[in-house]
């Protein structure tokens, strides 16, 4: 059955750079509003419905171990934003959906916060993860005639080039690893990639650290850790387990947590040189994810999945054998305006996707 993306936002406290220049609170929420005043013209409001509206603006207090927890039922922290977007990923996965969860906005908007986290704040991603082998091991106590197989993968997708963060030596490949289509299915796939079995949380927890330490990363303005690179993480969850009559099913889950490269445009985070070619090829290749969730919105026969190594990944996510989610983060501030705006006009957009999933199930051969 056809179902919708599923579509949240999230805004952030102010950072430093907006409390030193003084910025101006522009974004409000109300139920599943999110209103955006122009700086320039208090009469100009805009509002915006989506699936979760999460205020993470103000109202927490922070905890000795670092935690933010709420101070006011107002404040959406790590564990509400899990258990209403994390909590279903793991449901449908044990299912034997595919799963995709991306986060999109503007560099230090917050994609990586709700993904990944920082400390104690710990991101969707983790967490997932945690519960999956927690679940599995309770599963592993009572089943003893079902198996369970998790593989893991890291990709990032730097200026159109696909490198396997977790293999080093593809970054060495000229033009990068070759990302090709499986004839039979008509999805791509990353030639070349490692599929790493993990058999506990800590595992994953190593490679995903090992994977992020390879990531490419330059400073900008907006924030001096910013990624300017896709992070595409791959978990392939697989079970058998006996039907009711004895016979072995295999099903499986692909769930794909991508972080995007910041959205802004080159030019308003003060890059050059390098940067802001760099820039320039990210926005093109998010400007073909944007080209494509409009293609999809309005319902056209033709996607153009193909113009872009990162929406070649996510063809299956945004048209096709997926439960999909994406968070868009937001600033606060007034001097992030414009960038806001077009956030929730691409959120907005992607409101209107429809994606079939299915039960990835059959006999075990
Ligand atoms: P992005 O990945 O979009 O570039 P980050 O997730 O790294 O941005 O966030 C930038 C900064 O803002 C980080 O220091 C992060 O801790 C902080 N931040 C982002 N979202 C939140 C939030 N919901 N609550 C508290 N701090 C946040
Ligand atoms: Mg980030």
């Amino acid at each position: 059955m056809a179902e919708r993306v599923k579509v949240a936002v999230r805004v952030r406290p102010f950072n430093e750079r907006e409390k030193k220049r003084n910025a101006k609170l522009v974004i409000d929420m109300k139920g599943n509003l999110t209103y955006i005043s122009d700086p320039n013209n208090k009469s100009n409001k805009k509002d915006f419905a989506f699936d979760y509206s999460y205020w993470s603006h103000d109202g927490f207090k922070e905890e000795k171990n670092g935690y933010l927890s709420p101070e006011s039922a107002a404040y959406a922290d790590q564990k509400k934003v899990f258990d209403d977007l994390g909590k279903g990923v793991l449901e449908n996965a044990w299912s034997g959906f595919n799963c995709s969860l991306f986060a999109y906005g503007q560099t230090g908007s917050g994609k990586s916060y709700s993904m990944v986290g920082y400390g104690n704040n710990k991101g969707i991603v983790p967490i997932v993860c945690e519960k999956l082998f927690q679940e599995i091991e309770g599963k592993r106590e009572k089943a003893k005639d079902s198996e369970y197989q998790v593989v893991f993968s890291m990709i990032e997708i730097y200026n159109e080039q696909a490198r396997d963060l977790l293999n080093p030596a593809s970054f060495k490949v000229k033009g990068g690893l070759k990302v090709r289509e499986n004839p039979t299915k008509g999805l791509f796939f990353v030639d070349g990639l490692k599929e790493l079995p993990v058999n506990s949380y800590q595992s994953i927890e190593s490679k995903m650290t090992e994977g992020t330490k390879n990531r490419t990363v330059a400073s900008t303005n907006m924030n001096a850790t910013s990624s300017r690179a896709h992070t595409v993480i791959g978990i392939k969850f697989t079970q058998k387990t006996p039907n009711a009559s004895g016979q072995s099913m295999t099903r499986v889950s692909v769930i794909n947590l991508v972080d995007l490269a910041g959205s802004e445009r080159a030019n308003s985070t003060g890059a050059e040189g390098d940067r802001l070619k760099e820039g320039a090829s990210i926005n093109q290749s998010l400007s073909n994810l944007g080209n494509c969730i409009n293609a999809l919105a309005e319902n056209k026969k033709n996607i153009p999945f193909r113009n872009s190594a990162l929406t070649k990944l996510l063809k299956n996510a945004l048209g096709g054998n997926s439960k999909t989610v994406m968070i868009a983060a937001l600033s606060p501030a007034d001097i992030n305006y414009d960038e806001t705006l077009s956030t929730l006009r691409f959120a907005d957009r992607a409101k209107s996707i429809k994606t079939k999933a299915v039960i990835n199930e059959s006999p075990t051969d």
